[in-house]
């Protein structure tokens, strides 16, 4: 079956002893046994759900692999791939990465011996020189946050391979829609399912893909062990974000081409970061490992933090959050939200400065998001 087709069926039988069309939320923390042992492949909701596996089963699906495991964040699926690494072992990070995934890495990965090392993720050679012989994880995300930067997937597997490395993706941004980067060479996709995979900005959860049984084994003991795991409602929710993915994200896209081609030509707009426009530095990239560009757009705003923050007190249908990849559309202001914890002088290297606004671009009609840009725009330009 095609992808929209898994999206609404695999995992999602209809109910065997009531016929419900729509998977129920098995909101029970414990399922009667026949005799010691005697079941039906559920003994208690922490290592393991019905509603909770059908979400797991359509997101495998969905990225095309064997194994799901759903978890109560996408820190928490992040966790767990870092709970594969012991005392002396060594991960490359791509630079460009969910400040979370920074933090998490710096706190409770590094604490506890692991070596990380952090490189251009647009560059695979900078991965290639940093392998060491102690290197087990690499870590990518792509398209990155909020520069919209890609790493080639299949590059930077190959170079992790030839050390014995995993390779896991944060695959986020681009979704299974767009993406699938075991089918490129990755072992291990995460994602926040809060953003596009959810779709309505109404819940929290992750998710850790894997086709490899032996990593698969490993993580889903951490997922029992540790026991960050989703609740049958929050997985209902997803699962049922999740149904209309293709659906979605073709409108995210469509809103985006539209307003990143708007904003390229608009006054007061330095710069406009899309994998979609001709002018991204790695437009062959993108149209070589993502089937779309997908619904995410930066732009730069040619006054720096002033005319950055008068165009975000301006938007009216756009609203200042953070988070992403719901319908509605959101703006955030990097330097002051999402990446307020670099140090000012980094976030200037690294092109993350005042003048930077991240657009998550919804799927309301267009033509209101683009007079709320251009009334923003003016704003900024009139101070
Ligand atoms: C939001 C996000 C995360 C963290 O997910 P939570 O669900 O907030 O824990 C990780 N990676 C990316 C790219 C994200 O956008």
């Amino acid at each position: 079956m095609r992808f929209a087709t898994r999206a609404i069926h695999a995992g999602q039988d209809p109910d065997p002893t009531t016929g419900a069309t729509i998977i129920p939320i098995s909101q029970s923390s414990t399922f009667t046994q026949a005799a010691p042992g005697v079941h039906k492949g559920f003994e208690y909701s922490r290592s393991g759900n019905p509603t909770r596996a059908a979400l797991e089963t359509a997101l495998a699906s969905l990225e095309g692999v064997g194994h799901g495991l759903a978890f109560a964040s996408g820190l928490a699926a992040e966790n767990a791939v870092f709970s594969l690494l012991a005392t002396g072992d060594h991960v490359i990070a791509a630079e460009d990465l969910y400040g979370g995934t920074v933090r998490l890495l710096e706190t409770t990965v590094r604490t506890r011996g692991v070596d990380v090392t952090y490189v251009d993720g647009t560059d695979p050679e900078a991965f290639e020189a940093a392998v060491t012989p102690r290197t087990r994880l690499v870590w990518v995300e792509t398209p990155s946050n909020p520069l919209l930067h890609l790493t080639d997937i299949a590059a930077v597997a190959e170079i992790a391979h030839a050390s014995g490395a995993a390779l896991a993706v944060d695959n986020t941004f681009a979704t299974p829609y767009l993406q699938q980067p075991v089918a490129l060479g990755a072992d291990i996709v995460v994602h926040s399912t809060t953003k596009y995979i959810g779709g309505h900005s109404d819940a929290v959860g992750g998710a850790v893909l894997t086709d490899d049984d032996e990593l698969f084994d490993r993580l889903r003991f951490y997922q029992n062990a540790a026991g960050g795991i989703p609740g049958p409602f929050d997985s209902w929710l997803i699962l049922r974000g999740l149904k209309t993915l293709a659906v979605r994200m073709r409108e995210h896209e469509k809103n985006a081409r539209v307003l990143a081609a708007h904003l390229s030509a608009a006054e007061g707009v330095d710069m406009v970061h899309f994998p979609g426009l001709p002018s991204h530095p790695q437009a062959r990239l993108a149209s070589r490992q993502m089937s779309g560009p997908g619904g995410m757009v930066s732009l730069r705003l040619a006054g720096g933090k002033p005319a950055a923050r008068r165009f975000l007190l301006a938007l009216r249908v756009f609203s200042l959050a953070e988070s992403l990849g719901g319908v509605e559309s959101l703006a955030c202001y990097p330097s002051e939200m999402t990446h307020a914890w670099l140090p000012e002088d980094e976030r200037e290297r690294r092109g993350i400065g005042g003048g930077l606004v991240r657009l998550s671009v919804g799927i309301e009609d267009v033509e209101d998001l683009i007079a709320d840009v251009d009334r923003a725009l003016a704003a900024a330009r009139a101070g």
